[in-house]
């Protein structure tokens, strides 16, 4: 790593203070520290966000569910209320990397991250959900911008999350075998604003499919889901799956997300 100065704030002022210039958040480091041992990324001070409490948390109030910027992935699948109003949310936390990943990342992390392969953004534009900052409101759907670029501006500071429960919601991911990050994977729900699905992996940013809600709201059920043939351009290809194959697995997990979220 290249040398860095770094601070742990009590605070969410005194974290404000201290991120400006070359500095950045760091919540469980489970990107950020990679990517600086990389040598990936620089940066001349981290401010640690593990000191301020009142980033933590989960709530479920008035058909929402609202969770602290700073709660683990691990809380959020363990979380009796998560469980009971949204267990889409929880079983998507639960399947995150592995224990020591889930132990320390969070989910205001996993956001402002941005990875085109995470799990939570495909809930984030998958469900009605608002971005909560220390300067304003950021609805989910206007929240994720381009490979790792978000609506943040600089030194932002996710506070919580919050998420409407819909009435029916699953998320199914295709697991990249060796970290468990989605090769392509769908989030989706029924509530009173319609369907969503949102969707990772496929390509540089998570997004909603219109196609696939299209043919959703007129039958929630996986063949209305199967029936829908993507085309390729624009979709990620590497070395684990083409443009194609992901395209046509947009499709696959968004049918056995539909079958999951009837049977629950
Ligand atoms: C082996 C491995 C497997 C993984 N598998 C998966 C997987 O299957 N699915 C998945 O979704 N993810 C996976 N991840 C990523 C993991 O979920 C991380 O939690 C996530 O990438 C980043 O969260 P973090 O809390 O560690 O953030 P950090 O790494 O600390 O920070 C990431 C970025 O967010 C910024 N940031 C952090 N908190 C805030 C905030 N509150 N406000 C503003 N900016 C902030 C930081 O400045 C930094 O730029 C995996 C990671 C590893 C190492």
């Amino acid at each position: 790593m290249y040398g860095f100065e770094y601070q742990r704030p009590a605070d969410r002022a005194g974290a404000r203070a201290a991120c400006s210039g070359d500095a950045r958040y760091l919540a469980g480091g489970q990107s950020l520290v990679q990517a600086m041992k990389l040598r990936l990324s620089s940066v001349e001070r981290l401010v640690d966000l593990g000191g301020i409490a009142d980033l933590k948390g989960i709530s479920v109030d008035g058909g929402r569910v609202t969770i602290g910027a700073m709660t683990t992935h691990a809380a959020v699948a363990a979380s009796p209320e998560v469980r009971r109003a949204l267990p889409a949310l929880a079983e998507l936390a639960g399947g995150i990397g592995d224990p020591m990943v889930r132990g320390m990342g969070t989910i205001g992390g996993s956001l402002a991250n941005a990875d085109p392969a995470a799990c939570y953004p495909a809930a984030l534009v998958g469900l009605d959900s608002t971005v909560h900052t220390d300067r304003r409101t950021i609805a989910g759907d206007d929240f994720f911008q381009g490979l790792y670029t978000t609506a943040l501006e600089e030194g932002e500071l996710i506070t919580a999350v919050s998420f409407a429960v819909p009435a029916k919601a699953a998320y199914v991911k295709y697991k990249q075998p060796a970290s468990r990050f989605a090769l392509v994977g769908v989030f989706v729900s029924q509530g009173s604003g319609g369907v969503r699905v949102g969707v990772t992996g496929a390509k540089g940013c998570a997004y909603r499919e219109p196609a696939l809600e299209q043919a959703l709201a007129a039958s929630f059920t996986p063949e209305a889901a199967k029936a829908v043939k993507l085309p390729a351009d624009g979709m990620n290809a590497d070395l684990h799956a083409t443009a194609a194959y992901r395209a046509a697995m947009v499709s696959v997990m968004a049918a056995r997300a539909v079958a999951a979220a009837n049977a629950r």
